[in-house]
Formats: structure tokens, C-alpha cells, sequence
């Protein structure tokens, strides 16, 4: 395991022989992994959070480990909530669904992976996903056209009716060019 860290002018690097991966410095501030968060736990989580976005929490390895870009879209999609929602805004209600859909994307996520030939793993991704990547194709729920939102440096997917009550995201940096 190698680890880089760039802090001014110094630059550092150290070398990490360990049998555990929680005795390196640094990685001790992942959070609580994914498939093993307790409802309650997501709760307190997402309370503590305060406005913060669901987009950009559930993608935050040091609040939940294990959701990346795709799996964060297509969790929000299962649960039928907002990417731009704050986290502390859910009912115990949605609380519930965001955990039923936490682990249903990951657990099918895992077993498409286990079960496909190696090499054809992403393609075989791309096959399970209902939002990701899939901006102008129907939803497999409603057939709603799937949207996108382009951020700087990356863009999400999201269906309009399923997950913002028919309303377009805002696309940042479209509102800016318009101002
Ligand atoms: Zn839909």
C-alpha cells in the first residue's frame, strides 16, 4: 500500500507493510461500511449531516464506505428520492426505503459481479444500472425520460418523475452561464 501526501512545498511519501488495514494513518476516517449500516445508524448519519446534499453524502467514503458515483445514482433512484435532498430533511419513512435500497443495489451489484465472466464485468455493470449513464432513455419504472445534471467535473442521472416530483435539477453550471 502506497501512501502520497503533497502539503506545500514538502512533498512525503511513506511505504505501508500492515495486516490491517486500519493501522495506516489516514484510512481510519473511512466510514461505516455500506452493507453493514444499521437503519438507525442511517439515521443518525443523515441527521447529523444536516443540509447537506444525498448526492454528495452517500459518496462520502468517510461518512458511508462503498458507494461510488454509479451505485450513489442508482440507490437514490430505488428509494425515490431527490440527489439534491438535505439529509436531515427524510421521514423515518424515507430513512427506511434509502436503507432497503443501500443494501438491494449493492448485494445485486455484487452478485452480477460474482456471477459474470471476467472481462465482461463492466459491461455486465453497465446492464444493471436503471439511471447511471442512461441520460434520454426511458425509466425502467415509469418511462420517464431519464435527466442529467453536469456538475464541473462530473454529471449525474436521475429520474424526474420517480425521484424530484416531476422538476428538473437545476443544472449548476447552466445556471451560471444564464446569470
Ligand atoms: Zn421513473
Amino acid at each position: 500500500m502506497l501512501d502520497i501526501t503533497e502539503a506545500g512545498t514538502q512533498k512525503r511519501l511513506a511505504v505501508y507493510l500492515v495486516r490491517d488495514l486500519d493501522a495506516v494513518p489516514g484510512l481510519g476516517r473511512l466510514g461505516p461500511d455500506a452493507l453493514a449500516v444499521s437503519e438507525q445508524e442511517l439515521a443518525d448519519i443523515l441527521g447529523a449531516a444536516g443540509k447537506r446534499q444525498l448526492k454528495t453524502l452517500l459518496r462520502e467514503q468517510g461518512v458511508i464506505a462503498g458507494i461510488g458515483n454509479a451505485y450513489s445514482d442508482e440507490i437514490l433512484h430505488a428509494a425515490r428520492l431527490s440527489p439534491y435532498a438535505p439529509a436531515d430533511s427524510l421521514t423515518p419513512q424515507q430513512v427506511a426505503e434509502l436503507h432497503t435500497a443501500i443494501r438491494q443495489i449493492l448485494t445485486e451489484a455484487a452478485e452480477r459481479a460474482r456471477s459474470a465472466d471476467l472481462g465482461k464485468i463492466k459491461a455486465e455493470k453497465r446492464a444493471g444500472l436503471r439511471v447511471h449513464n442512461r441520460t434520454g432513455e426511458p425509466c425502467d419504472v415509469c418511462v420517464t425520460t431519464i435527466a442529467q445534471v453536469r456538475l464541473a467535473d462530473s454529471a449525474f442521472q436521475y429520474c424526474p418523475t420517480c425521484q424530484t416530483g416531476g422538476k428538473p435539477l437545476a443544472d449548476r453550471r447552466m445556471s451560471r452561464l444564464l446569470k
